[in-house]
């Protein structure tokens, strides 16, 4: 998108017309005591911008891109860490069961896998239900065994911007990304889980961006 910096006339022009729209350009001149030839060129820049319509014989209408701006310009500024939300993480040798049970209490679509504190996989109801209905015993079976495993988890760093988790959660087809941090342990490097984003934490940012705008 291009960006365009407005003048401190320009804005004013703009929250004038947003006020009193349709408004011809004499009104506009008179509310900030310039001539309209002083205002022209700031008229043509709003105008060929889009911010502002300009509709012969009836006035200036205001468009409302700027807050469609509004919109991209606070994306652009959130990060990952700004949204993410706890992650609910399970062994590798906890049981198929016992992690079951931990998605109702939790309440959570998905669980992330660790060994000894390292990410090894991510855990959906989908592969619950898949083995569920395989038939297999789910008390006997450590969720290491049919979760996905690394390296096909797809995760993000938490100072990545909140457009590149909402681009990987549709690339990928998943319903959350773990945030994770590099460490090293015994010369290996590995991630550690330190949060998620999920399709809720978007749809969040969604909603509060309008509320807020
Ligand atoms: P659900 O099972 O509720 O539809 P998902 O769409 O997130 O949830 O999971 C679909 C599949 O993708 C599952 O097999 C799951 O293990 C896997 N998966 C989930 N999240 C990730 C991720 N971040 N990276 C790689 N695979 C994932």
């Amino acid at each position: 998108m291009i960006e365009i910096q407005l003048s401190e006339r320009q804005e004013k022009i703009i929250d004038i017309v947003r006020a009193n729209q349709p408004i011809t350009s004499e009104e506009i001149a008179k509310q900030l005591n310039f001539t309209r030839a002083t205002i022209r060129p700031d008229l043509a820049i709003l105008t060929m911008s889009g911010i502002l319509d300009a509709r012969p014989k009836v006035g200036y209408f205001y468009s409302g891109k700027e807050a469609l701006s509004f919109f991209s310009e606070q994306i652009k500024n959130m990060t990952v860490s700004d949204i993410k939300s706890v992650p609910i993480v399970v062994d590798e040798q906890t049981t198929v069961y016992d992690a079951i049970v931990t998605l109702f209490l939790e309440d959570v679509g998905s669980i992330y896998v660790t060994s000894d504190g390292i990410l090894t996989g991510v855990v959906s109801r989908k592969d619950f239900l898949k083995n569920a209905i395989g038939g297999m015993n789910l008390n006997n079976i450590p969720v290491g065994v049919i979760m996905t495993r690394m390296p096909n988890i797809i995760t993000i760093l938490p100072g990545e911007n909140v457009l590149n988790a909402a681009i990987k959660i549709i690339e990928h087809q998943v319903d959350s990304l773990p945030v994770v941090e590099e460490v090293e342990k015994n010369n290996k490097s590995g991630y550690k889980v330190i949060g998620k984003v999920s399709k809720t934490n978007i749809v969040r940012i969604f909603v509060d961006l309008y509320n807020n705008s």
